[in-house]
């Protein structure tokens, strides 16, 4: 499909979406003004849509310097009554939890939607929390989509509510429902026509600090009215076509779930022909109790499904208890379905069967030659990518260090979450410890303080800004000691390369002031600034050498592009002679570039991956590895 058909699709069109695309849709149907975001995955291919698509759909779009910017954005926006729209993944909304706690009280003039994606089972995150907790922290409706669909019609449906009520949405995804591919029918597109010089909508703020400035003697209200609010979504939910029964089997035996929970359930109950009863909660905070009890008052026993957290569990036990019903209910809790990871239809089965007894489990078969096969199928680690310009600041700082006599256990590397993630792996070994989004720099200043260690942080370009330079100006000021290296790939390499504002590019593909990450680094007060070429490996020693025994706080950025970027020019192959070649395998062993590789116990260079880095030519002392031409 052609992106562009997102906007110019009429009612009853339809198409083959991926999640991610219909939510795209969905914003464009709302007729949304403004969107802001920092890229995660799951929810990354959001913000490369509305990026592309943005001009024609008269949206104003950024990626934000970090997710709680991009809520800000959002919520003023809205607060100036236009539709505004804010994703991320869920790591992501903890760094934003700040100000969206907050925008709760504050409320909201036109809609605004918070979507945010969790990855359950951890695909790419450094943690697998569950969402849906923030719609009950902050008290605010939450609505999870099981289909494409479903994503596009409740991101719509989400701005609707959230004018009627005054409160943000959130729309909470998964990495299963993000990434799944369906059919979905689009709408009507409302109208947002620009009204002035920019290709969006401008709105008005009308000032009311009773409303918009939470002091305390104004917050005390605003958590009163907070809560008559939700008392209205409450009686929604309990009328919401969201929340409806899709299987009636007349049975005792009840399933209630939700988001791709329920497309599991769906599936095993009519695969299986069982007689169950299934409620599907679209609409989860508040929870529709009236609803509930109308589906639960008839059952002996119920099954709830939902990934990660048993939030949905507890709230139906509330309702029982509430209600003086009699009904047993199975789930998270009584370990019928486990705690942690993504669902799939066999642990639904499963967790049915250990009630119902529908089915004989039997233990998967492998003959021997099967199971020896896959005893010999190689682990692959992820690896940095052939002429990854990351690879010689690892290099780099492992022979520093060991040229100035330094043992490997008085290096401590605080890491960040990037691609440099990967310098975890052998032969680098240089992750040692790492929370989240810009704690590199954090965590540097803590070791430094707690130890006598020589410490060096290693931290992206985009990760700098997202919150790299707050924690840089503490080092400073506290008088810390560490090396801290800016790895500047200028771009945002591992959501699938977004802007950042140290490039002269924004959100929108238009011209933009670019950051310097040298001169704000000056500007806190870093006394020790360098800029490497990574790629120059007797610079990069050279410089962590010096860096390392400087005493403060010592800033190397390292600016070289990341290979993947588009449009990045092919360089020469680097020439490998054989006849040259001791084998001492000091390029394999110490860059592990995946260009690089054995066979028969002999280095091969695979001419087609390498990307002509030069850095193992640099490595090689024998001449057997030479620069292309
Ligand atoms: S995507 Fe770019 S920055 Fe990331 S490992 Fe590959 S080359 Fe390096
Ligand atoms: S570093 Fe040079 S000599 Fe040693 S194995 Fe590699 S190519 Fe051969
Ligand atoms: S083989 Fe050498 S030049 Fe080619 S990408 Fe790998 S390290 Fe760089």
């Amino acid at each position: 499909m052609n992106l562009k058909e997102l906007v110019t699709g009429k009612k009853g069109d339809k198409q083959f979406l991926l999640g991610n695309e219909a939510a795209v849709r969905g914003v464009i149907e709302a007729g949304l003004s403004v969107a802001a975001t920092y890229p995660g995955t799951p929810s990354s291919e959001i913000g490369n849509i509305l990026s592309f698509l943005a001009k024609d759909a008269n949206i104003y779009f950024e990626f934000s310097t970090n997710e709680k910017v991009a809520m800000e954005v959002a919520a003023t926006a809205a607060a100036s009554g236009l539709r505004s729209f804010t994703f991320m993944k869920h790591v992501g909304m903890n760094v934003a939890s700040d100000s969206f706690m907050t925008t709760a009280y504050t409320g909201v003039r036109g809609g605004m939607v918070i979507l945010i994606a969790d990855d359950p089972s951890i695909f790419s995150s450094q943690n697998e929390q569950d969402s849906r907790h923030y719609g009950h922290l902050a008290n605010l409706p939450v609505l999870e989509p099981s289909s494409c669909q479903e994503i596009k019609d409740m991101v719509k449906y989400g701005f609707e509510l959230s004018e009627k009520v005054q409160l943000p949405v959130i729309v909470r995804t998964t990495t299963r429902v993000s990434h799944m591919r369906g059919i979905v029918e689009f709408g009507d597109v409302e109208d947002n026509s620009s009204n002035g010089e920019t290709h969006w909508k401008k709105g008005t703020f009308k000032k009311n600090p009773a409303q918009f400035v939470p002091v305390p003697a104004f917050a005390q209200q605003m958590h009163i009215d907070l809560l008559e609010k939700m008392d209205e979504v409450k009686s929604i939910s309990n009328k919401s076509d969201l929340n409806k029964q899709t299987n009636d089997a007349g049975s005792k035996i009840g399933a209630i779930a939700s988001s791709s929970a329920f497309n599991y359930v769906h599936d095993v109950v009519n695969v299986n022909n069982l007689d169950i009863d299934v409620f599907k909660v679209g609409l989860s905070n508040p929870t529709p109790d009236k609803k509930l009890v109308e589906f639960l008052k008839d059952l002996d026993e119920v099954f709830v499904v939902e990934e990660v957290d048993p939030i949905l569990e507890k709230e139906v036990l509330i309702v029982i208890a509430q209600n003086n019903l009699n009904v047993k209910v199975h789930g998270k809790l009584d370990g019928t379905f486990p705690m942690y990871h993504e669902f799939n239809p066999n642990i639904v089965k499963d967790g049915f069967n250990k009630y119902l007894h529908f089915y004989e489990k039997e233990e998967p078969k492998l003959t021997d030659s099967l199971k020896k096969l896959i005893s010999e199928i190689p682990n692959r680690a992820p690896v940095l990518c052939s002429g990854c310009p990351h690879r010689a600041m690892y290099y780099g700082i492992n022979k520093a260090a060991e040229e100035l006599g330094i043992p490997s256990e008085d290096m401590v590397f605080a890491s960040d979450i990037g691609c440099y993630t990967l310098g975890i792996n052998p032969p680098y070994n240089a992750a040692d410890y790492l929370l989240s989004m810009g704690s590199s720099v954090g965590d540097g200043c803590g070791f430094s303080v707690a130890t006598d260690q020589h410490v060096v942080s290693f931290i992206g370009d985009s990760t700098f800004f997202h919150s790299g330079v707050s924690p840089l100006i503490n080092a400073v000021h506290n008088k810390q000691n560490f090396v801290l290296t800016v790895l500047d790939n200028r771009i945002t390499a591992m959501t699938g390369g977004q802007p950042n504002p140290g490039i002269p590019v924004d959100g929108m593909g238009d011209e933009a002031p670019e950051i310097s990450i040298r001169k704000l680094a000056n500007a806190a007060g870093v006394k020790f600034v360098r800029v490497v070429n990574p790629l120059n490996l007797e610079q990069v020693i050279k410089t962590y050498k010096e860096a390392l025994e400087f005493d403060g706080v010592a800033v190397i950025i390292a600016k070289s592009p990341c290979t993947l970027i588009k449009g990045f020019p092919k360089r020469p192959t680097v020439q490998f002679d054989e006849r040259k070649c001791n084998q001492c395998k000091k390029c394999s062993h110490e860059l592990a570039c995946p260009a690089i590789s054995f066979k028969d116990n002999k280095i091969v260079l695979d001419g087609a991956m390498c990307n002509g880095c030069n850095i193992c030519v640099q490595v090689c002392k024998y001449g057997a590895l030479s620069a292309g031409r």
